[in-house]
């Protein structure tokens, strides 16, 4: 038989794309087996021996394929099946059954739970090595797509989907644990006018130049999205508003200096709503970007190229 390349994943700038095969298998043998025999390929192996455990791993690791062992002590591979399946964190992973079990039913039922293959024990070496390169090149590709679904075409940033999604999680995440958190929505000042003067790939570029301001100037821990047309958001995670404010103000002053190639004669500015919490409030993800729209507005309001920002407002959600 002769065996496909092995795989040559391209590491995305805004994820890591994961090459991990994690075996869930309550025989030690089998994985050690697999790690001395499968040295040399692009994908690295991870063990454990219970269901539970293997199922902890996988939402904490995010494998790119997982080699699960149907008959299992304690709890049963199917079980763990249908627990990954059954969690959003886990199941658009790939699965891989391995069993001793030869039953047309057995087979049938790990299909029907969602595995992607079934492999019966003892198993040749070689056909399961092909058959995980396969797995984790499927795998790779599907994450690359997903990546590249939320990543905005013009400016690399991460676009709108994206940014909901996040956002959700950051405010719920807030909530329950009382952790500081600041939003802030970005809008450029009179870009219609830059579009109208200097023609549509000017303003590209404009938004282009931003993103590239944004990245340099905000922390790693920051998210910095586009939101919509010329507006963009950032996420600060344990960031006061007072933090956030300095950040904002650091990105406003970077663009202001921004000498533009196709129109050196005209510099441009940003308005930015900004909101944060200290760490107790029972806003939603929604009245939050409610009051940073207000803000924005009021920043346009009262003369642009300045940051206005307020508490959010919304009661207190856990006893002080
Ligand atoms: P304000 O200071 O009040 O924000 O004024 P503004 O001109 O920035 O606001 P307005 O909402 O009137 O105009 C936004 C402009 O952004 C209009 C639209 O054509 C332009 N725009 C939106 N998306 C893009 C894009 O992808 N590329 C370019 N070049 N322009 C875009
Ligand atoms: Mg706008
Ligand atoms: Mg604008």
């Amino acid at each position: 038989m002769t065996e496909p390349a092995p795989v040559h994943a391209e590491i995305d700038q805004f994820g890591e794309v994961s090459q991990v095969v994690l075996v869930i298998d309550d025989s030690i043998d089998v994985y050690r087996l697999l790690s001395a025999r499968l040295q040399g390929e692009e994908f690295s192996l991870v063990g454990e021996q219970g269901g539970a455990e293997g199922i902890a791993v996988a939402k904490h690791e995010k494998p790119a394929v997982i080699l699960l062992d149907l008959d299992m002590q304690g709890m049963d591979g199917f079980e763990v099946l249908r627990e990954l399946k059954d969690d959003s964190a886990t199941m658009h992973i790939p699965v891989m059954a391995l069993s001793a079990m030869q039953s047309r039913q057995d087979k049938v039922t790990a299909f029907d739970l969602g595995a992607t293959d079934y492999i019966c024990k003892p198993f040749d070496l070689v056909e399961l090595r092909v058959r995980m390169r396969s797995a984790v090149r499927l795998s790779v590709l599907l994450q690359m797509l997903s990546q590249r679904a939320q990543i905005d075409g013009l400016t690399g940033l991460f676009n709108r989907a994206h940014f909901d999604a996040r956002w959700r999680e950051e405010v719920s995440r807030c909530q329950r644990h009382g952790h500081k958190l600041s939003l802030a929505i970005i809008d450029i000042d009179r870009f219609k006018s830059v579009n109208d003067t200097y023609g549509h790939p000017a303003g590209d570029a404009v938004l282009r130049g931003i993103a590239r301001v944004l990245r340099r100037e905000i922390r790693a821990s920051d998210l910095a999205c586009r939101y919509g047309g010329e507006e963009f958001c950032v996420i600060m995670p344990d960031t006061t508003p007072e933090e956030a404010d300095h950040v904002c103000d650091r990105v406003r002053e970077a663009l202001s200096e921004v000498i533009w190639p196709l129109h050196p004669e005209r510099r441009v500015t940003m308005s930015v709503g900004l909101v944060g919490s200290d760490g107790e409030h029972s806003a939603d993800s929604q009245a939050w970007l409610a009051q940073a729209d207000r803000n924005l507005y009021q920043a346009k309001e009262s003369g642009r190229n300045r940051i206005v920002r307020s508490l959010v407002s919304g009661g207190i959600s856990k006893a002080a």
